[in-house]
């Protein structure tokens, strides 16, 4: 289906002014694609000039980040805070830690957050920070030092009721300890600014799980919609961080076999399955200074892959868990010849355009993250809930949200889609449920 000329002049107006913002172009170009039918009826969203406000962050803040090495070197790096759109609430979403974060990677990431907390149903903004710091072979000092500095310049631009960071790539429960205690001792306040702390000191039972929970939730409420179940499914999982953890987890709790994970250096093939102690280790390897899949492979004796991806292992299902543009044109044939028949992403954005056009035109049924990976910000959502009524609710509750958040999510998504006469297309019921909550509480909220 072509664009409807309004975005189409849209894009075509950021493509002359941010030319080398590539991944925030291919995020804005694949919601654009997907929202055109509302045009037509809603002329609004044009005179309201909707889509120029949605694609301009409210708010960026670009920042040095000095600190000092073990060897005793001054360092700098670059940090960033996109404060994108808080027409549904305070500005949310994670900090990333990663020598691939530029402003272009975090105003897509920004961007698809807004939608993707839209669809939650909570009162949560779009947000999305970080810096460009390799934690590779950092000692747990120079982490320290790091985040501290980061916090140094953040904390002044942040509040419970402002903006509400919480982890991504590189930044798990230790970095968010660090970052908090300094947000501590610069205000002198104990607030819930910042989401994933440790149970002990106001985080939520289930965060650390929530990610890989709801892609399970999901995948499982899609597999049903399909008259089918996760029992025995193999899946091909990327990455081997939080979210490919709680993927791995529940997956193997509802019967599937995980039979991958991945690293930089590549990827290792275990078809018994990931499950038991291979669980265990795999928080020891995120732990771990080295970002690197191997260990995992010598420790349990199944085959290592250097430098290759797990795409062309034969899978029912694809669970990308790792970064952006992670799966791409050739991947997605593989995974087709294969005859793997569902993608759900994990990751924000790992199947590249050209991947989403093979696999659907394949006939394989595709989840894109903003509706899969939801769940760890709905559990974000929560824990903020938990931290102003100052109490703490069981993990049974939370559980109960969770799964309930995704199969609405779920049904939301088929719905709309049917709405649209494109029945079953996951990718446009999101990006619709999602850009018209946000499109419509920024007009009754008038040109601000
Ligand atoms: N970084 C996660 C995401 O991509 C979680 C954000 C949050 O909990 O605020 O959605």
């Amino acid at each position: 289906m072509g664009m409807h000329p309004y975005p189409a002049q849209v894009l075509n107006s950021l493509r002359g002014r941010n030319p080398w913002e590539t991944e925030f172009l291919q995020a804005v170009e694949e919601v654009f694609e997907s929202v055109s039918p509302l045009f037509e009826l809603n002329p609004q969203y044009a005179s309201e000039a909707i889509l120029e406000r949605m694609t301009e962050p409210e708010r960026i803040i670009s920042f040095r980040v000095p600190w000092t090495d073990d060897q005793g070197r001054h360092r700098v790096n670059r940090g960033f805070r996109v404060q994108f759109n808080s027409a549904l609430g305070p500005y949310k979403g994670g900090l990333r830690f990663h020598p691939s974060v530029t402003q272009s990677s975090l105003k897509f990431l920004g961007f698809e957050q807004g939608f993707k907390n839209a669809l939650t149903g909570l009162p949560m903004g779009g947000g999305k920070g970080g810096a460009d710091f390799d934690f590779r072979n950092c000692t747990d000092r120079e982490r320290m030092a790091f985040c501290q500095s980061f916090m140094s310049e953040l904390y002044r631009h942040i509040g419970p009721d402002i903006d509400v960071p919480a982890g991504d790539i590189g930044v798990g429960a230790r970095e968010i300890g660090y970052l908090f205690g300094q947000y501590k001792r610069l205000t002198g306040s104990f607030h819930g600014v910042l989401t994933g702390k440790r149970l002990e000191w106001g985080g939520s039972l289930l965060r650390p799980e929530a990610t890989g929970y709801g892609i399970v939730y999901l995948a499982d409420a899609m597999l049903r919609a399909a008259g089918e179940g996760l029992e025995g499914k193999r899946i091909a999982l990327s990455g081997f961080g939080n979210v490919a953890w709680g993927v791995a987890r529940k997956a193997e709790e509802l019967g599937g076999v995980v039979i991958s994970l991945s690293g930089p250096d590549g990827s290792i093939h275990d078809p018994e399955g990931i499950r038991g102690e291979k669980l265990e280790y795999m928080l020891e390897m995120r732990l771990s200074p080295r970002d690197e899949i191997r260990p995992y492979a010598d420790r349990f004796k199944v085959e290592f892959r250097p430098g290759r991806r797990p795409w062309d292992l034969p899978c029912e299902l694809a669970i990308p868990c790792a970064i952006q543009n992670e799966l791409d044109e050739d991947d997605a044939r593989s995974l087709v010849r294969n005859q793997c028949r569902y993608v759900v992403e994990g990751a924000n954005m790992p199947c590249t355009a050209g991947a989403v056009e093979v696999l659907q035109g394949a006939g394989l049924v595709f989840v894109p993250g903003k509706a899969a990976n939801a769940g760890g910000v709905a559990v974000s959502g929560l824990e903020m809930a938990q931290n102003s009524a100052r109490r703490s609710w069981p993990a049974e509750e939370i559980d109960t949200l969770l799964r309930a958040t995704m199969e609405t999510i779920h049904d939301t998504c088929l719905q709309v889609a049917e709405e649209v006469g494109q029945a079953g297309d996951y990718v446009v019921g999101a990006n619709i449920a999602g850009f018209r909550k946000v499109a419509d509480a920024m007009i009754d909220q008038g040109l601000v």
